[in-house]
């Protein structure tokens, strides 16, 4: 009995002096089943008991069963210890220098078409005109017959259209956004909008572009007359490309109003003196307007006897071609970063 008493104090002394010896989980692992396992050295021990008289295997037992515990307790400590450590060394290795400079998200901007039209209704918007929008795909008659372009009308003739079958196109201009406005508006007055949009026509070279974009404008009320034309794009104008802009009207055609005017500001360049973009007029074309046609009002829903209106048709590429002195239209659609980064 003493001298397995005395068997089990040196195993666990020897034990415990190998486990703070250890330090990686395997081995600590290994040393357990070496000691406490079914086929270890203090089991084996235990076993031994068998051969001791019946009255001192009770105290035999529980200075085992002691030792157990202790070393038990003893294993679960270092396991835990040696966690923590190598938890510790991981955070070392991964310490994060915060001085260290970041990765540069790059910044983008709206594009400079995008911007120009936003402008323009920013502008609008101020002197009480709404935004109106309608379809790119439109029917034959939105787009030319109720703007008093019936089928054999020769001005068709002007606009060579993306047609997708005999009824159906792609807009050939914003205008019919104008006859729906009218339509769901009817009879409410005023008509105040404009209709910034996509528009289609077969044309391709440094000036035009088979896909632009239009913003349009109609005014539709009691009593509206070409000198409210006037003061209205005098006023967009000089918002638009400065305060000393001036404009003048020049008589053209239109189908959907009469009468026609083609409207030129005062060239931003040259302050009118003359210049290369201006091909030595002092002047710049930047619209077309003029007032609603009576066929028009009507097909819209409006009597002509009764209200008045004027309309515009402007293109935006031109807008921002003029006011940022950009030469060939097609640049703003090639999505060069070196372009586009200059806005
Ligand atoms: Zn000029």
């Amino acid at each position: 009995m003493v001298l397995l008493q005395e068997e089990v104090r040196r195993l666990e002394a020897e034990t415990l002096a190998l486990l703070a010896n250890t330090d990686s989980p395997e081995e600590i692992r290994n040393l357990k089943v070496k000691v406490l396992g079914k086929k270890g050295t203090l089991t084996a021990l235990l076993r031994r008991m068998g051969s001791l008289p019946p009255a001192e295997r009770p105290l035999m037992g529980q200075i085992v069963n002691e030792a157990r515990n202790k070393l038990e307790q003893a294993w679960n400590e270092r396991e835990r210890m040696l966690e923590e450590q190598l938890l510790k060394e991981r955070l070392e290795g991964e310490r994060i220098d915060v001085t260290l400079p970041g990765l540069r998200f790059p910044k983008g901007h709206l594009h400079p078409l995008s911007q120009v039209i936003e402008e323009i209704e920013d502008i609008f918007l101020g002197m009480g005109f709404e935004i109106a929008e309608g379809p790119e795909i439109e029917t034959d008659y939105y787009n030319f017959e109720a703007l008093n372009l019936p089928k054999e009308h020769p001005a068709r003739e002007m606009q060579d259209s993306f047609y997708i079958s005999e009824e159906i196109l792609l807009r050939t201009q914003t205008s019919p956004v104008q006859i729906r406005t009218m339509e769901r508006q009817r009879p409410r007055l005023p008509v105040k909008i404009i209709a910034p949009g996509k528009v289609y026509r077969r044309d391709d070279d440094a000036t035009h572009s088979p896909m632009f974009h239009q913003v349009e404008g109609l005014f539709v009320d009691r009593g509206i007359r070409m000198s409210d034309l006037l003061g209205v794009l005098l006023n967009f104008s000089r918002q638009m490309f400065g305060a000393e802009r001036e404009i003048r009207l020049r008589p053209s055609f239109f189908p959907f109003t009469e009468p026609s005017a083609e409207v030129d500001v005062s060239c931003m360049l040259c302050g009118g003196t003359g210049c290369r973009v201006c091909k030595g007029t002092g002047w710049l074309e930047i619209l077309g307007s003029g007032m609603v046609h009576p066929k028009v009002l009507a097909m819209g829903g409006y009597d002509p006897r009764e209200v008045t209106g004027f309309a515009f048709g402007m293109g935006a590429e031109r807008v921002a071609m003029l006011k940022y002195g950009i030469e060939d239209m097609r640049l703003m659609f090639d999505n060069d970063l070196r372009f586009l980064r200059q806005f």
